[in-house]
């Protein structure tokens, strides 16, 4: 793979906006040099590097720091590397349909033409239909969400490094459900793969998506480019601050990711007792894929119920998503769907 040739032109040509805190990153002296305000709590800009909040990740990920890039939420993450690797009107990227749909909202946006490869009956990849697009000069990013949601399985590790070695663009593996999950994650392996991005996020085992915290692992290369296209202050103080905290509690996460599997035990062993769910999807993540005779429908009665659920159908037929919630949430899940027996 060669780094330079993916790059957009203008992203390799830009010289990144250079803040105050760049101009000077020391802490000591008066400060009076980026237009802030000298008064208040939230009156100064925060680390545009968020070196603190890397320092805890990369002690807890064993990841180098100069790996690591934090985004405002991974959402903005899928954005910019849209917009570092593909020119729009021209390059093309590729998913594993049914995903998470934030690849192609970002793809429109960005206007790049987005390929769809549909996953197999199982859910995993389907190797011989991919292989012809990864000779296209023109495919530049390939996405792959393990475990994959709304589906919630997890990808074959020997499929997945068959797509890193034999693909010379970039492949963003988006692990937002990874802690969940009893497969390791591929920053395990990110020494091996120049191509490789990771995507995880704050939002979900760490239990922050109001604060917005997404990260990407990467080889320094690839992290220095999502640093110069970034805002300068993309993650704000407090929510650096939020996320930083969560680290310094590991036991209180690792407790409350066993809740949360614990209940999904539950959840599914309920789910399987109810006649009118037809399937309930083996899932690595914290929610459930489940199929029924009529999900638009049960969606709605659910709705009038006052239990919101996903309605997956217009991804995979008859389906709908649950999210693991609390024991008293997941009961009156259950017992909206037992009234209908
Ligand atoms: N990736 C996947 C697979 C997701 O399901 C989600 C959120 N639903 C995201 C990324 C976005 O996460 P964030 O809150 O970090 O933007």
């Amino acid at each position: 793979m060669d780094l330079e040739k993916l790059i957009r032109p203008n992203i390799k040509s830009l010289k990144a906006y250079s803040s105050a805190r760049d101009e000077f990153s020391g802490t000591e002296g008066v400060f009076l040099d980026a237009n802030e305000n000298p008064y208040g709590d939230l009156n100064r800009y925060p680390d545009p590097y968020q070196k603190a909040l890397k320092a805890k990740l990369s002690e807890i990920k064993n990841v180098d720091t100069e790996n690591i890039f934090v985004g405002n939420g991974s959402d903005e993450i899928i954005d910019l590397v849209f917009r570092i690797f593909c020119k729009p009107g021209k390059d093309k990227a590729l998913i594993f349909s049914p995903t998470y749909g934030m690849y192609d909202v970002s793809a429109v946006i960005n206007d790049v033409e987005l390929i769809k490869v549909p996953l197999l009956n199982n859910f995993q990849i389907d190797l011989s239909t991919l292989t012809p697009y990864l000779k296209d000069d023109e495919l530049k990013l390939i996405f792959i969400c393990s475990p994959n949601n709304p589906t919630g399985n997890s990808l074959n590790e020997s499929d997945l490094t068959k797509i890193l070695k034999g693909f010379n663009g970039i492949v963003v593996i988006d692990e937002a459900y990874i802690d969940f999950s009893p497969e390791k994650s591929w920053t395990e392996s990110l020494h091996k793969y120049p191509n490789l991005i990771i995507s995880q996020t704050f939002s979900k085992a760490w239990g922050l998506a109001a604060a917005r915290v997404g990260i990407a692992y990467a080889q320094k290369d690839i992290i220095d480019i999502l640093n110069k296209v970034k805002p300068p202050y993309n993650v704000s103080g407090p929510n650096q601050k939020t996320a930083i905290k969560a680290l310094s509690d590991t036991a209180n996460f690792e407790q409350n990711v066993q809740l949360i599997l614990d209940e999904k035990t539950k959840m599914v062993e309920a789910l399987e007792q109810i006649s009118l769910v037809k399937k309930v999807y083996p899932s690595d993540a914290n929610f459930l894929l489940i199929e029924v005779a009529n999900a638009n429908h049960l969606y709605q009665e659910l709705v009038d119920k006052r239990v919101i659920v996903r309605n997956r159908n217009s991804l995979v037929k008859n389906c709908i998503r649950i999210s693991i919630g609390s024991k008293e949430e997941n009961r009156q899940l259950i017992a909206a769907l037992k009234v209908d027996e």
